[in-house]
């Protein structure tokens, strides 16, 4: 793929539009650096026009701690495992909601669609 298709590429890409799979895949496979470095410049271009430069703040709760009864061998949280953290069950929906609105108080986003589902 040369350099100028690649650019049209970013082109259709910035103008709302969307890349093949068999484009995609083709730039996967470039080789030249040249053509490697107008790829990482055009993701560069498209990156910062659709994202702002800000950044996110999330919260995590642990609405269960310890006590799954799943065997993932790289998880704390398994049953299997007998760590010195707090283990409790699965918080009650309202609890984990009011954590939600709490998280949003202090700056954490798109809470409200998975805590609404909760309910
Ligand atoms: S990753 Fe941890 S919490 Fe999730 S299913 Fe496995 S053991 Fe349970």
């Amino acid at each position: 793929m040369k350099k100028a298709e690649i650019q049209s590429l970013k082109e259709k890409v910035l103008a709302g539009g969307e890349i093949s799979f068999e484009q995609a895949v083709e730039l996967i496979q470039l080789q030249s650096q040249d053509e490697i470095q107008t790829l990482l410049e055009s993701a560069d271009e498209i990156t910062r026009r659709f994202n702002s430069n800000e950044p996110g703040l999330c919260s995590l709760l642990n609405a269960k701690s310890y006590l799954c009864g799943e065997d993932c061998g790289v998880c704390a949280q398994s049953v299997r495992f007998d760590p010195s953290a707090d283990r409790y069950g699965l918080m009650h929906p309202e609890k984990i909601v009011e954590a939600a609105k709490r998280a949003e108080k202090n700056g954490a986003q798109n809470w409200q669609n998975q805590a609404e589902n909760l309910l």
